[in-house]
């Protein structure tokens, strides 16, 4: 398929009937720049390592959609961070663009697709921009969300990040990324589900991390800890210590830990292994939730030492060799 032929097809959303699992379907995004290497020598190719050509560096907004949010909020000072619209969307805002293009075999994926550019100088780790700056990035994402629980169009969002070429990044100018979608994705309906089913739920998490020694940090009401049962060595949750559905109604306190105690976390990452690959995601309630007292917004960062393979995939179970205590213990260390 050519390129042209790509971006005339708009992003289309399927369902497998046998687990109600869905699956995005963008052909456009096959067109995206890699500037991280694919080939998987660890080479980097050369093309966008340069400001001249990397789209997310200052000097280069024209090579992006414009500007949906920015910090500073002023226009006479020059941007340190801002959001803007996905070129290689895996969604598209119907309410903006029409469905006149071709939906190949499947409904039309319908939502908002966002790119957080998080410095405006070519970096690639959190820990280069100042503690200022990113918990600026971090009030600049939950404004963002909350506008969009306005919109009725929109179920839920999730803010994540891809950092390193294990971890799924295509670019290394350090940025994460917003999707917003029509409907609640089966995993946040489960967890919903359990988490009121379970009054307590997550007070208990924060207890029994407590009693096992698996808590890393508390910092202005939010704790930093390793799960029970993480997926991957050093998986890491921050989780409020009272009961807080969705992550746009945080207070300013809550917004600086997390951008502390993220920052904490990846200068610890970084102590045990130099350059750590890691994928972190959001878990907030849908924007229109039945009222749940009992489930939490939290964050889940997850290391990307070992690959996901066969059984992981085929069973959704996982398996690795670091126990949880021990990753702990290794992790205040480096903490
Ligand atoms: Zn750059």
């Amino acid at each position: 398929m050519t390129s042209s032929s790509r971006s005339q097809q708009i992003p289309t959303i399927h369902r497998d009937p046998t687990t109600n699992r869905r699956v995005f379907i963008a052909p456009q995004r096959a067109d995206r720049p890699m500037t991280l290497d694919v080939d998987g020598t660890g080479q980097r190719l050369d093309e966008y390592r340069h400001q001249a050509h990397c789209p997310f560096c200052a000097g280069n907004e024209n090579l992006v959609p414009p500007e949906i949010l920015r910090w500073p909020v002023a226009t006479s000072e020059p941007w340190q961070a801002r959001i803007v619209a996905n070129r290689f969307p895996a969604v598209i805002d119907h309410r903006k663009h029409s469905k006149t293009r071709d939906a190949v075999g499947g409904t039309p994926a319908h939502g908002i697709h966002d790119v957080v550019i998080e410095s405006a100088t070519h970096e690639h780790s959190i820990l280069a921009i100042t503690p200022q700056a990113w918990r600026a990035i971090w009030e600049l994402c939950r404004c963002r969300l909350e506008s969009l629980e306005a919109r009725k169009d929109i179920a839920w969002g999730i803010l994540f990040k891809n950092s390193g070429l294990r971890a799924g990044a295509s670019l290394e100018h350090l940025h994460s990324q917003l999707i917003a979608i029509d409907f609640i994705p089966p995993l946040i309906r489960s967890e919903m589900n359990r988490a009121s089913k379970h009054p307590g739920l997550f007070a208990r998490v924060i207890e029994e991390a407590a009693k096992e020694g698996r808590v890393l940090c508390e910092l202005g009401n939010l704790v930093a800890l390793v799960p029970n049962c993480p997926r991957q060595p050093f998986e890491t949750w921050i989780v409020p210590s009272f009961d807080e559905s969705c992550f746009h109604a945080a207070s300013r306190t809550s917004i600086d830990a997390i951008a502390d105690l993220t920052r904490l976390l990846i200068q610890a990452f970084e102590r045990i292994e130099p350059s750590m690959n890691y994928n972190w995601w959001l878990h907030s309630a849908p924007f229109r939730h039945i009222r749940n007292d009992s489930f939490r917004w939290h964050l889940e960062i997850v290391p990307r030492t070992e690959h996901f393979a066969g059984f992981e995939l085929g069973s959704g179970c996982h398996i690795h060799s670091l126990p949880a205590r021990e990753a702990a213990r290794l992790l205040k260390e480096a903490w």
